[in-house]
Order: C-alpha cells, then structure tokens, then sequence
C-alpha cells in the first residue's frame, strides 16, 4: 500500500522539477551568471531558479561584494511598457506598497535593481518554500502548527487592515516560509488601499479563496482578507480546499451561502468553530485579524518554533 501511496506523490515531484527546469530554461541569465546592474555600480550572481508566478519569475540573486542573497522577482520592463501598460501602473502600486511595510510576518522589500530591460525586486529570500508545498508534502499539520502558521498570518494582516491595506490574494502559495518557518506574506501585486467609503469593489484574486460578497460583485472590505484566511486554515487541516475553483462561481454565491465541503478529518471542535467563523458569509461577523487571536482555538498550545523538518513530517512536541 505504501508503494501505490507514494507514487502518485512522486511522479507529481518529478513533472514539477520537469516544469522548474523548462521555466529556468526559458530565463535570459544562466545559472551563475554575474548580472550588472544598468548603473553599474552592483553585480549581482544568479542562483536557483525559485518558481514562476502570475506575471513574473523569481531567482536566487547574490550580491557578489556582501555575499547577501535575495529573491529576485525578475519583469520584463520592455515587454511591459509596451504591452500592458496597466500592468506596469500595478506594478508600481505594488511596489509603493510593499515598500512601506516592515513586519516580521512580511516578506522585506530591499528595494530593486534594473539589469538590461530586466527589473528585479529584491525581496527577502524564503528558503522554506510555502505553505502550498508544506500542504503538498504533508497532507494535513496538526492543530498545534496551525495555531503557529495562524497567528502569524494574523498578525501580518492586522498590520496591513491597521493601515487600511486589503492584501486581496492571500493563499497558501503566497505565505512563504523562511529557514526558521517564520511565515512571510508575500505578493502585494492585487493589494490595494480601502477608499473613501472603507471598501473595494474590484473582482480579482484566486477564485477558490475569494469571499462570496467579492464574488457577487457587492462592495467589500479588508475582511475578504479573513475568508482567505479560513481557506488556508481549512486546507492545511482538511487537506483539500474548502471550494472549488469552479464551485466559487458568481452565480453560486449569488444564489446563496457557499457551503464548504464537508469535514470527514477529525478535528476539534474549536478548530470546526474557527473555520466556521472565518468562512462566515456575512462579512461583518468574520472576526478581525486582531479578534483572532481570542478565539478558543486559538487557546491551545502553540510552539515557539518549528523546526525545518517539519516542513516533510509532523513534528514532535515535548
Ligand atoms: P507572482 O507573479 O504571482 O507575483 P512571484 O513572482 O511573487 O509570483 O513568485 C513566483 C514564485 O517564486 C513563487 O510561487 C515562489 O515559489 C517564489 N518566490 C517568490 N518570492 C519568493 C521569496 N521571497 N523567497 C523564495 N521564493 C520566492
């Protein structure tokens, strides 16, 4: 039984390496390659291709005189400025914002460098991946690491609504890990700031993790933020996501409430409580980021740290 477990899993490892290795086949600076900044004045290694994303692809960058190492989120600026100049705007935006954030549950901002019509964002290298691929290779965490992962998600979303800033595409591929699996919320490409009235109306994120009131296209606040939240809560116990990408239709939450799938994993009855409460349909009677922290499931015991190998089996609390 073990073998036919495990196989599936394996092959899915192997397309996955298969799919990194196209994608930094693909890239315009080799492995190793000492990259010039357009100034001149900083050089900079590449290391390991780190993944692909919606709109731009990430590497391992190394500053060849203080040996410091980054992700780089590499943009093609000439294919931008002359194709999607909307883009480019949110770009921009996204830069403004993440700029201004400082909080250990945030991926840091270390400013850019521009290499040929390449622009490379430099962002605080996670080395631990991300809590998809900690769901990939571990099925469900115990209540324990989720408590640890909640809290500091919570925490980095206090501080962004604090400021009135809605991340707008929280998900489990977006909360990186560093090599103490410190969470790090990354990816501020669909943040934006609550205007006059306290509230947003565009439809954008990841269908799967979007709130109902996004989804039927009602105006909405920092509390979809909360919905996603509960998607990745539920993941991470569940195993599987609360929805269906193509269940989370618009016509779906225009009919009614969204029912996330039935729980068949037994699980506590604080930990029911808080995913009920997170995925609530009606936005006000989510809790606040900051009301997270009280509710009883979060009561329990939560460990100070992780270790790394956490990442591949569940760890042992003494
Ligand atoms: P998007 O185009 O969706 O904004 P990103 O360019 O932010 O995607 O990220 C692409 C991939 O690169 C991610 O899925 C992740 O695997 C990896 N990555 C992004 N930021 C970092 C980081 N700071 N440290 C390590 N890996 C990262």
């Amino acid at each position: 039984a073990g073998v036919c477990s495990a196989a599936p899993a394996e092959a899915a490892q192997l397309a996955y390496r298969k799919k990194m290795a196209e994608c930094d086949s693909e890239m315009p600076f080799e492995k190793n390659a000492l990259m010039v900044s357009n100034d001149c004045s900083r050089k900079y290694y590449r290391g390991a291709f780190l993944g692909k994303g919606r709109t731009s692809s990430c590497v391992l960058l190394q500053d060849a005189s203080t040996r410091k190492c980054f992700a780089g989120k590499m943009i093609d600026m000439e294919d931008l400025e002359l194709l999607h100049p909307n883009r480019k705007r949110r770009l921009e935006r996204e830069m403004d914002i993440h700029s201004e954030m400082t909080h250990p549950n945030i991926v840091r901002y270390e400013g850019y460098v521009d290499v040929g019509s390449y622009r490379f964002i430099l962002l605080e290298y996670c080395s631990m991946r991300s809590l998809a691929d900690l769901q990939r290779n571990r099925g469900t965490i115990t209540e324990p690491e989720a408590r640890f992962y909640v809290k500091q998600i919570a925490s980095a979303l206090m501080y962004m609504h604090d400021r009135s800033i809605a991340h707008r595409d929280l998900k489990s591929r977006n909360v990186l890990l560093d090599a103490q699996m410190q969470v790090k919320v990354c990816d501020f490409g669909l943040a934006d700031y609550l205007h006059d009235r306290g509230t947003l109306h565009k439809l954008c994120g990841t269908r799967a993790y979007m709130a109902p009131e996004m989804l039927a296209r009602l105006r909405y606040t920092t509390s979809v933020d909360i919905w996603s939240l509960g998607c990745i809560l539920y993941q991470l116990l569940v195993g599987v996501l609360p929805f269906l990408s193509e269940q989370t239709t618009e016509e779906a939450a225009k009919e009614g409430p969204l029912r996330y799938r039935p729980i068949l994993t037994p699980l506590s009855t604080e930990a029911r409580e808080i995913i009920d409460a997170l995925l609530n349909n009606a936005p006000e009677r989510r809790p606040t980021a900051r009301a997270i922290a009280f509710m009883s499931f979060m009561q329990g015991f939560t460990p100070a740290t992780l270790p790394p190998a956490s990442a591949h089996m569940p760890p042992t609390f003494d």
